[in-house]
């Protein structure tokens, strides 16, 4: 018997005809022109005032917009905002991107330098249910539970026994990963420094794994003293690098006395996972994705490593910002592990000492960047954004035929408000979004930027 679900129905005729409506208003098409500026953002911040460009000496106006103008959220999540996240991910690959192959002042000899790709892990908590496949039979093997696991199904990562799984070390492991990750580079400097004359530049991403925690993809690059232009000397072999990247994450660690829900002090021992990886990355005009030796080339790398950056804990869509009591926990859908270690860092908060870990509840206790790297490694965020409206700048001294200095700009804004006031907007704005990128795809057909694919 097949029920359909009425409710479900009404509300989506319901939404049909609430676009109609939003289609017929006499200001459709003025708005339609603001969200096609901000790229059918989903939460655009909207900004009134005024924009005026007068000429200098003469004091003739020469451009001016007033009114409403929608700016862009700049959320770098994916799920809260497509738009945005998509121009995230394009920032960050041209960052990790000019590191890899140079580019936005990075000179291209970096290519040539001694490059890794690492992977750090967390430790093991307690076991969990998983989901291997026998590579040479294509078997999935049968999971400590007696199952053998569909890979969408979402009980994978998660414990199998909660009573006994250590939510507490898990969560209190994360919230320290970032200290964890500035310890490993200060003790892979000093495993390098031993030999003397190099620099350890790198950027590094965080990606949740299943089980909620998350593992740190980095870019090492090893340049010589003066940085990114100087040659890295010749006994900088990768293998070199790799033993260090090893003998430096298996030292690492971060002591911590912390208080327990039980009122007592307890000593904490943070360290990575046993499973490290690395790899070499191939010079930039390797073409294959991964060749045989199992190396990765640049652009592909950079792609790779820009996705994971706009992704949030997989854990739940819907917990994009911090929780504000337990019973925002009990209203998202997450799974069950998930849920433990959300609830876990809140009542955690609830000791003076790591108060901290209510504002992190949502992110499962992790309260580090998800996108961070060595001053020298490459341009920043910033810079980049700073080139974008410098050109957009320029764009409009060309379409007025003026320079710089022959100008007086008034830009004069306030804020009046954030996101859509109904669910029709909202679809429309997301219609938008989607054709926009419909439209860039068959412009860079040949070139498709792999963060979209
Ligand atoms: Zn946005
Ligand atoms: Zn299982």
């Amino acid at each position: 018997m097949t029920t359909v679900d009425t409710r479900t129905v009404e509300h989506a005729a319901a939404l049909t005809d609430r676009i109609a409506d939003r289609l017929r208003s006499v200001d459709y098409a003025r708005w339609r022109a603001r969200v096609e500026q901000v790229g059918g953002c989903l939460q655009p911040i909207h900004l009134t005032g005024e924009f005026e460009v007068n000429h200098a000496a003469t004091g003739e106006r020469l451009a001016r917009r007033a009114g409403t103008v929608f700016v862009p959220c700049g959320n770098r999540r994916e799920a809260v905002c497509p738009t945005c996240s998509d121009r995230y991910a394009a920032d960050a690959f041209h960052l990790i991107r000019a590191g890899l192959s140079g580019g936005k002042g990075v000179p291209e000899s970096v290519a040539s330098k001694p490059r890794l790709f690492l992977t750090l892990t967390a430790p093991s908590f307690g076991p969990v249910h998983t989901r291997r496949v026998r590579p040479s039979t294509g078997e999935v093997v049968r999971c400590r539970c007696g199952q053998r696991h569909h890979g969408d199904d979402p009980r994978v990562g998660t414990a199998l026994d909660p009573d006994t799984y250590d939510y507490t070390g898990a969560v209190l492991w994360q919230a320290h990963a970032g200290q964890l990750w500035n310890r490993f580079t200060v003790r892979l400097r000093r495993e390098l420094a031993r030999a003397a004359g190099i620099r350890v530049s790198y950027a590094k991403v965080g990606e949740y794994q299943r089980r909620g925690l998350i593992h740190f993809h980095a870019v090492v690059r090893i340049d010589g003293p003066a940085g990114p232009a100087d040659p890295a000397p010749s006994w900088a072999h990768p293998d070199l690098i790799e033993n260090a990247i090893r003998t430096a994450a298996a030292a690492t660690v971060v002591r911590r006395t912390l208080p327990t829900t039980e009122g007592v002090e307890q000593p904490y021992r943070f360290t990575w996972g046993a499973q490290i990886d690395t790899r070499t990355i191939a010079p930039a005009d390797t073409v294959a994705l991964e060749n045989e030796q199992g190396t990765i080339t640049d652009a592909a790398l950079a792609g790779y490593i820009a996705k994971y950056a706009t992704k949030g804990t997989t854990a739940s869509e819907t917990a994009d910002r911090p929780f504000r009591s337990e019973a925002d926990i009990d209203a998202i859908t997450t799974t069950a592990h998930h849920r433990l270690m959300m609830c876990t860092a809140w009542d955690l908060g609830d000791l003076p000492a790591l108060g901290y870990l209510r504002r992190w509840a949502h992110m499962l206790g992790f309260r580090g960047h998800f996108l961070t790297k060595s001053k020298h490694y490459s341009t920043r965020f910033g810079e980049l954004r700073t080139v974008r409206r410098h050109w957009q700048h320029q764009q409009l001294l060309d379409r007025l035929g003026v320079t710089d200095d022959e100008i007086t700009v008034v830009n004069h804004w306030n804020h009046a408000g954030t996101g859509y006031d109904t669910d029709a907007e909202r679809a429309l704005a997301s219609a938008i979004y989607q054709r926009q990128r419909e439209q860039r795809k068959l412009q860079h057909a040949q070139e498709a930027p792999p963060w979209n694919s």
